[in-house]
């Protein structure tokens, strides 16, 4: 297969001018658009590829990710109301959004998403799901006050799919960090600007660590289990941990979903020099290793600990974030204030991973 060149730098900032275009000069109701970019741009990181081709999304990968999105968005925020109950964001300039009564309802008979993924009742939910992103955002994301500006994708989807257009998937890839960010803020000042919200949000809040941020108690639950399959070592120096912390391999700041794989025990003086820089190729090496070895194990107490098992997925995010940093020349963080250029090993360590 001959490949396709990737978009050139001019398409590339025009782009990124059209996505701001989208969240700047759409009308929205809903969070539901937010969500929608949010969730192909994802599916493009663990599908895409870094050329100038189509890539086909299944609608219903989409549902699945919007259920995932809208698990902790219509999870109880703040504070129990008077009656003994709990509130849940309105997502929706009118009535509540259906997706969180769809998210509520598996809430309620499975507790968790990771035992709700596993139940009967999961299926019938991502066809419900898959058929509101069908009939609201798929349309609407593209369409501006006065014009149309379907550059993602054709407006209606062929057999299931959604085809992203030639050079999408790549771009999306390449502004993914700048895409989330984006639309993450307009979510969380979409979600501000509801009167409906006012009172439950108060003069300060959490608002964009209950949204957003990673889910602490389900990372500390990690720890132990983690400690047991690193032999109780910093993955990066090798050396003993005693209370380390729960360190993102590929950091949180470029892919800011908890994926159990990617986690790992560290020190925390490591964990803070690592910082938001990828770590080296020897330690990818590690990492690998580590999966390779431990990876049935790592998703068992994933599982228990309600934290997303994919390891597949999780290589091709590691593949997306590596190359990333070869096209960009950037620096990888070896050890203490050192850090190093990558020497293209990682190329060869990610393809004889599977
Ligand atoms: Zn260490």
């Amino acid at each position: 297969m001959t490949p396709i060149p990737g978009p050139t730098a001019e398409e590339q900032v025009a782009f990124l001018g059209k996505i701001e275009r989208l969240l700047a000069e759409g009308q929205f109701v809903a969070t539901y658009k937010y969500a929608l970019l949010l969730a192909i741009a994802d599916l493009a990181v663990k599908h895409g590829r870094d050329d100038g081709g189509e890539l086909d999304l299944p609608i219903r990968a989409i549902a699945a990710e919007f259920i995932e999105l809208y698990w902790r968005q219509a999870a109880p925020y703040g504070n129990a109301v008077a009656d003994g109950g709990y509130n849940i964001l309105q997502q929706n300039t009118g009535r509540q959004a259906a997706i969180v009564s769809i998210v509520e309802n598996l809430r309620q008979a499975h507790g968790t998403l990771i035992r709700a993924r596993q139940s009967a009742a999961w299926d019938a939910a991502v066809t419900e799901a898959a058929r509101l992103v069908r009939d609201m955002p798929l349309w609407r994301l593209q369409r501006l006050r006065n014009e149309v500006l379907d550059f993602l994708y054709a407006a209606s989807p062929v057999a299931g799919n959604v085809r992203l257009k030639p050079g999408v998937a790549a771009n999306l890839r390449r502004f993914h960090a700048i895409i989330v960010r984006l639309a993450q803020t307009e979510w969380m000042h979409f979600i501000q600007s509801l009167p409906a919200n006012s009172q439950l949000l108060g003069p300060t809040s959490d608002l964009d660590q209950f949204l957003f941020g990673a889910d602490r108690s389900a990372l500390l639950r990690m720890a132990a289990p983690l400690a047991d399959v690193q032999k109780g070592q910093c993955l990066y120096c090798q050396r003993r941990v005693d209370s380390g912390d729960i360190d993102h391999f590929v950091p949180w700041s470029r892919y800011p979903r908890d994926l159990a794989h990617n986690l790992v025990l560290a020190h925390k003086q490591c964990n803070r020099h690592k910082s938001d820089l990828l770590a080296a190729e020897t330690h990818l090496d590690r990492w690998l290793a580590r999966n390779q070895i431990h990876g049935d194990a790592i998703g068992e107490a994933a599982r228990t600990a309600n934290v997303i098992v994919d390891l597949p997925g999780t290589v091709s995010v590691a593949g997306w974030a590596y190359a990333h940093c070869a096209n960009l020349h950037a620096a990888t963080w070896l050890q203490g204030d050192e850090v190093e250029p990558l020497s293209g090993r990682w190329q060869s360590l990610l393809i004889g991973y599977r």
